[in-house]
């Protein structure tokens, strides 16, 4: 079931979502050689509390960690741990965050020092993808409308959309109702509707959309280990253009 959110569940998930923007902001800051992963999880930790959210992903089916961080081929559920962040690395740092009950979800990858100019075409071209994605969520509109917009521009650009892992209802719970791949044809799927909130996330490969799951049960990586990254905001459907929720 698809819920519409009332002014008192938006206006959590606005500070969620605000929650999350900064967290996001402050971290970008921290990228830089030298770091570890688990440094990043732990300020990132500390963050949300501080701002009287709780993380999301900690626990989430098991989940270890407050923030998902993915590093280069690594798709999507990273682990933070020991690993150390090098010169002209991409990082992608997905996090979630609950306040009073009501969830904000945001990714953005991050350049490391000095990247390559692919590197940095696919972070340019996955962000653009999602701003393309979200520009139709509008009322009227379905969600294949955002899907094909994503997925049309990312192939314009040569490479590919990730179909295992796909963006999603989000409010109460951090997985709702509907699923938003980041593939399919416009005019299918649920129409939108003012109230509704959605993460929309493409994953985008320099390479095959294939991933594979790593013996963690958790990291995804690219099957060909090409490049990965990954952008993605918490949006509200609204009477007019849509609210971006995870931005400050
Ligand atoms: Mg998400």
């Amino acid at each position: 079931m698809i819920t519409l959110k009332s002014a008192r569940e938006v206006s959590n998930m606005r500070e969620a979502g605000r929650i999350v923007a900064l967290a996001l902001q402050e971290l970008g800051k921290r990228v830089v050689p030298g770091v570890t992963t688990g440094e990043l999880n732990q300020f990132a930790d500390e963050f949300m509390r501080r701002e009287g959210a709780e993380p999301a992903f900690l626990g989430y089916q098991g989940f270890p960690a407050s923030i998902c961080a993915s590093v280069n081929e690594e798709v999507v559920h990273g682990i933070p741990g020991l690993k150390k962040l090098e010169n002209g690395d991409i990082i992608s740092i997905d996090i979630g965050a609950v306040y009073h009950g009501y969830v904000g979800d945001a990714t953005l990858t991050f350049p490391v020092g000095e990247i390559s100019a692919e590197a940095s075409r696919l972070l340019q071209v996955t962000r653009q993808s999602l701003f393309e994605g979200i520009g139709r969520a509008v009322p009227g509109n379905r969600i294949g409308d955002i899907s094909a917009a994503v997925q049309q521009f990312v192939e314009a650009h040569g490479y590919q959309v990730v179909r295992d892992f796909v963006g999603h209802g989000v409010g109460a719970r951090m997985h709702e109702e509907p699923q938003v791949p980041n593939f399919g044809r416009a005019g299918m799927g649920p129409r939108l509707q003012p109230g509704m909130t959605i993460a929309i996330e493409p994953m985008v490969n320099v390479g095959t959309y294939e991933v594979m799951v790593m013996p963690n049960h958790w990291t995804a990586v690219t099957r060909d280990h090409s490049l990965s990254a990954h952008f993605e905001h918490t949006v509200l459907i609204t009477g007019g253009q849509p609210e971006i929720l995870t931005q400050v």
